[in-house]
C-alpha cells in the first residue's frame, strides 16, 4: 500500500516515504538471502488462489512488466519455482548444442562449468585467478583459440563472483564475443547483483541474463529468473534434451498467455510484486547508486581500519566486498559478538574461510545499518 501511494503521488525524492527508509534494522549482511521488508513477508500469508485464474494471469502479468523494466529488455523474463542455480542449468540445455566456454573466476563460475558438464555438453574451461575479474581479453583469447576447431554454442561468466567480491565487465565481454562471433551467444549469471546494479540486458547484447530472488531483490528464496533473448528462443530449436520443466520454449508457450506450465510458487510471486513496488518507490537508478555508496564506503572502512581488499582494484563487486583478514580476527567468534546485536556477516568462501569475511550489503541495506555493523565490529576488535 505504502509503495503504491507513493508511485501515485509521485514523489520519489522525498525519503521518507519510501518503505526502504521505514524497514526494521538489518540482520543479514551475508550475500543471500538478505532480510526481507516486512510487507512484503506479510504477502505470503494471503489466502491461496488458482493459478488458472485471472487473479494469478494479472499478478504474472504485472510482475513480467516491472522484471523486464528492471532488466532493461523487450524481450520476456520467465520465472520458475527454483533457485538460480536452475537457470545456470536451464540456460545450458537450451542455449548450447555442441561446445560452451565456461570462464571460470571463483566458486559459482565453478559451479556453472559443473552444470554444464554434467548437462553432458562439452565444455571447454578457461581459469582466471580467483579475486581477478574475466576481462573481455581473456574472452577474445579463449574465444578465438577455441574457434580455429569449430563453433562455441555460448560462453558462461557470472557478473558478481559472490565467493570473492569480484564483479566482472559482461557488457564489454558481450560486445567482443559478438565481434568475433555472432553465433555464440552470451549467458550471464546476476544471481548477487540483479537489482542492485543497472545490468542493461538488450543494451550489452546479453542472450540469458539469470538471477534468484533471495539477494539483491530482498525477496525470499525459491525463485528464479532468466530474461531471454529471441536469439536464445531460436537456438532453443535446435537443441535436444532440453527436458520439460526448464525448457525455454515451453516456458515461453505459457508466458505468452500470463502464467507457467507447472504450479507457480504463488505466495512467492505475491512477495515479488510487492518489493517490485517498493523497488520502483524508491526509484532504480538511486537503488543502484545506493548499492554503489555502500559498497564504496564498505571498502573505505576496511582500508580505514587496516584492511586489505580482496578484489582486483576496479572490480570490486557492487553488492558485497571481501576484506582480507588481516588483523587475524576469528571470525566465528565475531560473528557470535555480532550475534548478539542480532547481525551477521559471512566468512571467507572456501580456501579463504578464516583468511577473509565477506560483508554483504545488498537488497534493503541502507547506511544506518552499515553504521550499526560497523560500531558493532569496532567494538569487537577493540575487546
Ligand atoms: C547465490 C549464487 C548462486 C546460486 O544461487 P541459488 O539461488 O542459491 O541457486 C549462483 N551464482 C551466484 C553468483 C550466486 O551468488
Amino acid at each position: 500500500m505504502l509503495a503504491e501511494q507513493t508511485i501515485q503521488s509521485g514523489v520519489n525524492d522525498d525519503p521518507i516515504t519510501t518503505a526502504q527508509q521505514h524497514k526494521p534494522a538489518q540482520r543479514l549482511f551475508i550475500p543471500g538471502p538478505t532480510d526481507v521488508l516486512p510487507e512484503v513477508l506479510a504477502a505470503q500469508t494471503a489466502p491461496m488462489i488458482g493459478h488458472r485464474t485471472d487473479e494469478f494471469e494479472a499478478l504474472f502479468a504485472k510482475i513480467q512488466g516491472q522484471m523486464k523494466q528492471l532488466y532493461f529488455t523487450d524481450s520476456r523474463v520467465y520465472v520458475v519455482a527454483a533457485t538460480g542455480s536452475a537457470m545456470q542449468e536451464a540456460a545450458i540445455r537450451n542455449a548450447v548444442r555442441g561446445r560452451v566456454i565456461n570462464f571460470v573466476n571463483g566458486a559459482f563460475s565453478q559451479r556453472w562449468h559443473q552444470v554444464s558438464t554434467g548437462c553432458g555438453k562439452e565444455t571447454i574451461k578457461v581459469d582466471v585467478p580467483w579475486c581477478n575479474a574475466v576481462k573481455p581479453e581473456h574472452v577474445a583469447e579463449a574465444l578465438e583459440t577455441a574457434l580455429t576447431t569449430g563453433p562455441v554454442d555460448a560462453v558462461t561468466v557470472v557478473h558478481n563472483e559472490t565467493s570473492t567480491g569480484v564483479a566482472s565487465p559482461v557488457g564489454e565481454i558481450a560486445a567482443v564475443v559478438r565481434q568475433i562471433s555472432p553465433s555464440t551467444l552470451i549467458l550471464v549469471d546476476a544471481v548477487s547483483s540483479f537489482g542492485g546494479a543497472r545490468l542493461p540486458m538488450d543494451e550489452w547484447g546479453i542472450d540469458v541474463m539469470l538471477t534468484s530472488s533471495q539477494k539483491a531483490l530482498a525477496v525470499p528464496p525459491g525463485l528464479a529468473f532468466a530474461a531471454v533473448s529471441d536469439r536464445t528462443l531460436a537456438r532453443a530449436k535446435e537443441v535436444t534434451g532440453r527436458g520439460w520443466y526448464l525448457d525455454f520454449l515451453n516456458l515461453e508457450k505459457y508466458l505468452v498467455k500470463d502464467t507457467t506450465p507447472a504450479t507457480p510458487a504463488i505466495s512467492l510471486m505475491r512477495a515479488l510484486g510487492v518489493q517490485l513496488d517498493i523497488i520502483f518507490a524508491e526509484g532504480v537508478e538511486r537503488r543502484f547508486a545506493r548499492h554503489a555508496a555502500l559498497a564504496a564506503r564498505t571498502r573505505q572502512w576496511a582500508l580505514d581500519h587496516d584492511f586489505n581488499l580482496m578484489a582486483e582494484e576496479g572490480y570490486a563487486s557492487p553488492t558485497v566486498t571481501t576484506v582480507e583478514n588481516t588483523h587475524g580476527l576469528n571470525i566465528g567468534a565475531l560473528n557470535r559478538f555480532l550475534a548478539q546485536a542480532e547481525m551477521e556477516i559471512s566468512d571467507g568462501y572456501g580456501d579463504y574461510k578464516g583468511k577473509a569475511f565477506r560483508i554483504a550489503h545488498m537488497g534493503e541495506v541502507n547506511d544506518a545499518d552499515l553504521d550499526r555493523l560497523f560500531a558493532t565490529i569496532e567494538q569487537y576488535m577493540s575487546n
